[in-house]
């Protein structure tokens, strides 16, 4: 499970190309037209980054980056900028309200996925990384296998899945509905207890006879890859 981006295009074509090319790349991708849609967007789940479209219908792309800025919890979201060949000249203005990076329409999507890549890279490795190693355990995003030391883990996707969301970002603790959202997806019928049992799979697939087991359960909260596993 990639990082999670938010694109804010009211252009129907532009936000359905972006929104392809970015899911094609792994990304989980929400999209909005309404500046107005941001905050509650971010609130619902801070995504990763956010693609922003200049000229927006209602409130401009320049006050939305503004209002990113301004708050504690989504001050430091990246914000890459969508502008016009007319709005050149008010891309410093862009810069100087908080806009990591921008690109001219029309863009080349190859050069916008680069540019995404580089700061996601350097915001979070982990997000980018085409592996994820922790000990002797080791998730290839490329080729979709997990090994642990000399031997394959064989998992299911949905196991997968689970193991790089948790790996991504040691530590951190995932409640179910988190995992449920980031890993099932929004729409899926599933109750919190579906993620208890994918993580006992998991975890059997993952930890054999006197092996450390790499995941924590976080009681009355939920789990988390544990940060000092391999270490
Ligand atoms: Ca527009």
């Amino acid at each position: 499970m990639g990082a999670s981006i938010l694109v804010v295009e009211d252009e129907e074509p532009i936000q359905l190309l972006l929104k392809y090319n970015l899911e094609a790349e792994g990304y989980r991708v929400r999209a909005t037209a309404q500046g107005e849609d941001v905050a509650y967007l971010i609130g619902e789940e801070r995504p990763d980054l956010i693609v922003l479209d200049w000229m927006l219908p209602g409130i401009s792309g320049i006050e939305v980056c503004r209002l990113v800025r301004t708050r504690p919890e989504s001050r430091d979201i990246p914000i890459v900028m969508l502008t016009a060949r007319s709005e050149e000249n008010e891309r410093v203005r862009g810069l100087a309200t908080g806009a990591d990076d921008y690109l001219v329409k029309p863009f080349s999507v190859p050069e916008l996925l680069a540019r995404i890549k580089t700061i996601l890279r350097r915001i979070n490795p982990e997000a980018v990384a085409d592996k994820l190693v922790a000990g002797d355990l080791v998730l290839d995003r490329k080729t979709r296998r997990t090994s642990r030391g000399p031997r394959d883990v064989n998992l299911s996707p949905t196991e997968f899945r689970l193991l790089e969301q948790l790996m991504q970002n040691p530590g951190r603790v995932y409640s179910r509905g988190q995992l449920l959202d980031t890993v099932w997806g929004r729409d899926a019928f599933v109750d919190e207890r579906t993620v208890d049992v994918h993580v006992g799979r998991l975890r059997k697939s993952l930890a054999r006879g006197k092996e450390a087991d790499p995941i924590r359960t976080v009681r009355a909260t939920g789990y988390a890859f544990d940060e000092r596993f391999g270490k």
